[in-house]
């Protein structure tokens, strides 16, 4: 049986950041998704790409949505790619509690993978700002080196 649409929270944290009521370590934005660093990594270079449109999970977002979001995780996974030379890139997804997911708005994770590094819990350790700061300048440089800004 189809399980009912989640309901849309408008105080999430995401919500809360895209209104510009809450900070974020922002590295891309545009007219329909924006880009910030994961503030409890599992890895250097950990970025999130959220749609602007309100959808919990990825059964509710609009196609148009969706397409903005893959394309501008596309766009930050080369720029992450390019800043942190990772062995590996993971990009992932989660849609329910049960799958992982801890923040009710949709969000493409980007975590490069380190063969010498085992990847940090989720969402478990928060990282220094001026860290998350300086990481996300050098992706910004990357974004701007690829012509992506
Ligand atoms: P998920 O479990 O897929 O919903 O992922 C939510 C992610 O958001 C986790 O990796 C958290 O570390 C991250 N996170 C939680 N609060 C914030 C915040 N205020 N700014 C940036 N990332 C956050």
């Amino acid at each position: 049986m189809q399980k009912d649409a989640a309901v849309y929270d408008q105080n999430n944290i995401f919500a809360r950041i895209l209104r510009g009521e809450l900070p974020s370590h922002k590295v891309y934005e545009d007219a329909d998704t924006v880009a910030f660093m994961d503030i409890m990594p599992q890895s250097d270079g950990h970025v999130l790409v959220l749609p602007r449109e309100p959808a919990a999970e990825l059964f509710e977002l609009s196609e148009g949505a969706a397409a903005a979001a893959i394309r501008t995780t596309q766009r930050i996974a080369r720029a992450v790619r390019h800043a942190f030379a990772p062995d590996g890139v993971s990009i992932g997804q989660f849609n329910g509690a049960a799958a992982g997911q801890t923040v009710p708005h949709v969000h493409f994770h980007i975590v490069p993978r380190y063969a010498d590094r085992a990847l940090r819990g989720h969402a478990s350790e928060p990282q220094q700002p001026d860290v998350l700061r300086e990481h996300a300048e050098r992706i910004q440089a990357a974004l701007r080196e690829l012509g992506l800004a």
